[in-house]
């Protein structure tokens, strides 16, 4: 999960990372009520995430409050590569004497962290990566010793910070690797870190991504989440605890185990070619105990995306019995009622696949076909999807 900027500055605050004041507003009176409040020259800040807010026209300087207003009203709704702003932070002015780059991240590749660091910041460190790589600093982190003052250092120098301001900026990569580390982060991004006329290291933008898996470590995170912009479908997936991904089809998929589920998408999107093209509408695994509850939260969530015309439901029984998928499928079915529309195409197979088969037959759902195997299931689907 991506942050805000003011998110990110929040949670540096609390890690003792050098930051300036800064108040979130979302009307041009409320940014005046922020600059005044603050006092002095501010900065409005479009909230958005996305970098190059700079360049956009997302941030302006701000002599006075009405500056600051006039700003806003410049800022807000503006659309910076597709992301609308709805929200701006009003932030302290700074003196930047220079600009500097630091970041520490997941090197997925290397099972290790990454620091990535330069002394020439104020450009897009893309930009910086491709047309001056020598001025970026690529420092491994090893996660069993951390990033210490020492190593800190290491990477100020590797980063060509000039000797007296090494020991003034070490301290701070300190910091921002405590944050990635106290935070669950899988990035830590300051661009650009400055130094000030007094001669103050601060960190004047911040790019934090967390890591869900551990968002159970973290029960303040949830509340970092922005409720506006997630997918209403994935929303309701997740608050039922499913496995779901929106794709861009017109058959719906639900299945029990990742495997299953990702051949199911293949053997699918393989029949849709010979009806019209059609497509997988989603990934839906909805794991090992397969209860009616479950069953109805999947089909209740695929039945609530529109482009959907079919449902490929296959199941393998193995600790799971098809008696209980079977009585799930037809019982959620019962639940959702008139919300149930579109054709289903069920496919057990497994530990008491007869009697299973035998439960749904039994209830002779109209909108239920059968299908013995796998990809009988997905082109019976396709074709319904296509029909
Ligand atoms: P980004 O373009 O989305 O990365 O947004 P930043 O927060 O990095 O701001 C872009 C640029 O605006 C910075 O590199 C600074 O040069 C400038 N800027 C941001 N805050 C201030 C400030 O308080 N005073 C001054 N003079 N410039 C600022
Ligand atoms: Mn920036």
């Amino acid at each position: 999960m991506d942050l805000f900027e003011y998110q990110a500055r929040d949670i540096f605050e609390k890690y003792g990372v050098p930051v300036l004041q800064g108040i979130v507003a979302d009307t041009p009176e409320g940014v005046r009520a922020a600059a005044e409040q603050l006092g002095g020259v501010t900065v409005v800040k479009a909230q958005v995430k996305t970098g190059g807010r700079g360049k956009a026209g997302g941030v302006k300087v701000a002599k006075t409050p009405d500056d600051a207003e006039a700003a806003a009203r410049d800022i807000l709704g503006l659309d910076i590569k597709g992301h609308v702003v709805k929200k701006v932070m009003v932030a302290e002015g700074a003196d930047i004497k220079q600009e500097y780059y630091f970041s520490v991240l997941l090197d997925r590749a290397n099972r290790s962290y990454l620091s990535l660091s330069s002394y020439e910041g104020g450009m897009e460190i893309e930009q910086l990566a491709e047309e001056r790589p020598d001025a970026l600093a690529r420092v491994e982190v090893d996660p069993g010793t951390g990033l210490t003052l020492e190593k800190a250092k290491e990477i100020a120098v590797a980063a060509k910070f000039p000797a007296e301001l090494v020991d003034t900026v070490a301290p701070v990569f300190v910091k921002l690797y405590e944050v990635y580390t106290g935070e669950d982060a899988t990035l830590v991004e300051v661009n650009p870190l400055v130094l000030t006329g007094s001669g103050d290291i601060i960190a004047l933008d911040g790019k934090v991504s967390l890591d869900e898996n551990a968002g159970f470590r973290h029960p303040d995170h949830e509340a970092l989440e922005d409720k506006d912009a997630a997918d209403p479908l994935e929303a309701k997936a997740k608050a039922n605890d499913l496995n779901y991904v929106k794709l861009d089809g017109e058959v719906g998929i639900i299945g029990n185990g990742a495997g299953l589920v990702m051949s199911t998408l293949d053997v699918v999107a393989y029949a849709g070619e010979n009806h019209g093209g059609v497509k997988p509408a989603n990934f839906l695994d909805i794991g090992g105990g397969a209860s009616a509850e479950i069953m109805a939260a999947g089909l209740d969530v695929i039945l609530g995306d529109p482009q959907v015309k079919s449902v490929f439901v296959n199941v393998f029984g193995g600790i799971t019995s098809c008696v209980a998928v079977a009585n799930g499928i037809v019982k959620a079915l019962e639940i959702l009622g008139d919300a149930a529309t579109k054709p289903l195409v069920v496919r057990l197979d497994g530990n008491q696949v007869e009697e299973g088969r035998a439960i749904l037959a039994a209830a002779d759902n109209p909108l239920v076909t059968l299908a013995t195997t796998m990809d009988d299931g997905a082109d019976k689907a396709a074709e319904l999807a296509n029909a």
